[in-house]
């Protein structure tokens, strides 16, 4: 089961299980469909992991930790304020029937980590379907070798990212990638799942890799052009 719930704006809350084991949640920006959601379903929750310390992704912690007692939360460093239990930036994390592998992915912020389980990655706000994070408070040269990182990944890897971007992302891919038929195509597929209200991601990292103009930069310098030209599109 892998389940994108919607929260606030454009986040999503990914919910994701493995036969009928407790589930693994990533990232928590409010609990307000989350606690419905597991209470409906009667899912037991394994472990927490937090990308990064953006609000957007850890504000609703503290609120989920009372009706979740001793459930471990995983995050980076930076997240230590925000509700992680269990402090981590790299290597793999063995819960009682998940292996999950933490890859630093900094950039968007200098601590910001990956999870890779199962095939499945969620990559919070470093890589999203036809674009990437913002470089904050981490900087591009971190941000450069975490999308290089990823896109070393094996093609069937399934992303999870942290925010519905998809449409706005392809607007700006298609003043890049002026007249590409793929694109122009993915963004009717896009715009029509939207109107239905329905998430566009996730997305495969193969798919991504034809789509997104961020895994096609080869040099930082070009990184480095084509990033702050999306922050001014
Ligand atoms: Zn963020």
């Amino acid at each position: 089961m892998l389940v994108s719930l919607p929260a606030l704006n454009d986040n999503y809350i990914w919910v994701y299980r493995r036969e009928n084991f407790p589930v693994i949640i990533v990232d928590i920006s409010e609990v307000t469909a989350l606690l419905p959601f597991l209470q409906e379903n009667q899912l037991d929750v394994e472990a927490v992991l937090l990308t990064h310390k953006h609000d957007d992704h850890v504000a609703g912690v503290a609120e989920f930790k009372k009706y979740y007692l001793n459930v471990p939360i995983y995050g980076p460093a930076e997240t230590l304020d925000k509700g992680a239990t269990e402090i981590i930036d790299q290597g793999i994390i063995f819960t009682k029937h998940y292996q999950i592998k933490v890859i630093p992915t900094g950039g968007h912020t200098e601590q910001h980590v990956s999870y890779l389980v199962d095939d499945h990655l969620f990559c919070g706000d470093v890589l999203f379907s036809a674009g990437c994070g913002r470089v904050f408070t981490g900087n591009y040269q971190q941000m450069f070798d975490s999308l290089q990182t990823l896109k070393s990944l094996s093609g069937n890897t399934i992303l999870c990212p942290g925010h519905e971007y998809t449409l706005s992302n392809l607007k700006f891919t298609a003043k890049v990638w002026e007249n590409n038929h793929l694109i122009e195509k993915y963004i009717q597929q896009v715009e029509q799942y939207r109107l239905e209200n329905k998430p566009t991601v996730p997305t495969t990292l193969e798919f991504e890799k034809k789509i997104n103009p961020f895994l096609q930069t080869n040099s930082l310098e070009d990184f480095i052009a084509l990033r702050q030209a999306k922050d001014n599109f």
